[in-house]
């Protein structure tokens, strides 16, 4: 090999390391910003699944509360309403709270504990 072709050919390779070096540098910085997003997004995770947490904690809450008021609330006012029916009261809209009369029943309130 010539000299001259040598000289051409070391060139090449330094050009080419330095094009490398470039490059590397590059991908040096998307890592580096890769890694700082990461750690952003960690932090983010971190605070949404806190959040996340607390509010499951509360909806968690309010099935349960519902399920203590709603359900068995209606289940009991019913069965208080049948019970004061069967003690001889009236429980309809017409004549509510008051006593039946020798315990005859009333279609009203008949009707109105079969509705529910
Ligand atoms: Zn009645």
């Amino acid at each position: 090999m010539e000299k001259k072709a040598i000289f051409q050919k070391v060139s090449q390779i330094e050009e080419r390391i330095g094009e490398l070096h470039h490059e590397l540098r590059g991908l040096k910085e998307q890592l580096a910003h890769l890694i700082e997003e990461n750690h952003y997004m960690q932090i983010e995770n971190d605070n949404l699944r806190k959040r996340l947490d607390s509010e499951e904690e509360r909806t968690n809450d309010k099935p349960l509360e519902d399920k203590a008021q709603k359900k068995p609330v209606v289940g009991e006012g019913y069965d208080n309403l049948a019970r004061l029916y069967q003690e001889g009261f009236h429980v309809c809209n017409t004549h509510y709270g008051s006593l039946r009369s020798d315990g005859d029943d009333c279609l009203f309130c008949l009707s109105f504990l079969h509705q529910k």
